[in-house]
């Protein structure tokens, strides 16, 4: 495999980052994850947007935008597969113990692994944890991502495959790597950013190409939605079958499957929309 590292491409299995790396000791880095189909990346620049804005919200030094995309389109190149996910990883670099932020130049990552179709549905659980809606890291994605890790870990253990968190103020927020939208009285919603969720790309383009309106819903919601679904870069639109021990059987149902299709649909027909 080989990967992008501070400005040149390397095989990965020699390539390393320094133990002192601010990204690596106290999670000052930001990432993006793109969907990649033969080579080229989907939405590449609205994902080079978000990880310029994560950036800025962090106060790391603001990317070379056009390293980036050289970086993906070079490791893309070196290393061909149909279905893939290219991760950018974006640190403050080399920070002596002690001193509160990287000296030297900021730390560019840009690797590449496979990806598989996800089936259609799947299955969440709540958890216990709260988003801080105004929280330093509100809709930023920063590697300083313990608690998605803790609450990914749990879900797993009650055999879910994503846990979903409400905010502080009760709220229904997001899911631990993906978005989340209801169908309630046959309308599709899902909650605004302001609930303190990520920004998922996802997430915009199902809300631009569906109409589906951003809603403040409190987390009970869910135990009424007549259809709900997830979204995310590698998920795509994935209905839920199962929420805690509530069952919805007939997922995906008929507007999650018609929000699925149209993006199904629009995501072919334009690669960087
Ligand atoms: N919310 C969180 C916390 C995420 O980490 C992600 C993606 O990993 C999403 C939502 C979905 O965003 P996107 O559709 O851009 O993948």
């Amino acid at each position: 495999m080989t990967i992008w590292l501070n400005g040149a491409l390397r095989d990965a299995d020699s390539a390393h980052v320094s133990v002192f790396d601010h990204g690596m000791t106290v999670g000052d880095g930001v990432f993006e994850t793109l969907k990649t189909t033969h080579g080229r990346p989907f939405a590449l620049t609205r994902h080079l947007a978000r990880l310029a804005d994560s950036a800025r919200g962090l106060g790391l030094p603001e990317p070379d935008l056009d390293e980036v995309r050289r970086a993906c389109a070079e490791v893309l190149q070196a290393n061909p597969m149909p279905l893939g996910r290219l991760r950018i990883t974006y640190t403050g670099g080399i920070s002596p113990l002690g001193s509160d932020r990287g000296t030297g130049a900021p730390t560019l990552v840009v690797a590449l692994g496979t990806a598989s179709r996800r089936p259609d549905t799947t299955t969440a659980v709540t958890v216990p944890w709260t988003r801080n809606e105004r929280g330093a890291l509100a809709g930023l994605k920063s590697t300083s991502y313990g608690e998605n890790v803790v609450a990914l870990a749990r879900a797993r253990e009650r055999g879910a495959t994503e846990a979903l968190f409400a905010n502080t103020a009760g709220a229904l927020c997001e899911g631990t790597g993906s978005n989340v939208f209801v169908v309630l009285d046959g309308e599709l919603h899902t909650p605004p950013l302001a609930s303190g969720c990520l920004a998922g790309i996802t997430r915009a383009l199902v809300v631009e190409w569906t109409g589906a309106k951003e809603t403040e819903l409190p987390l009970d919601v869910l135990d009424r939605a007549e259809e709900i679904f997830l979204t995310s870069t590698l998920r795509d639109v994935q209905a839920l079958h199962a929420v805690d021990s509530r069952e919805l059987p007939g997922a995906p149902g008929p507007v999650t499957a018609k929000a699925a299709r149209i993006f199904e649909e629009q995501s072919t027909a334009d690669i960087d929309p």
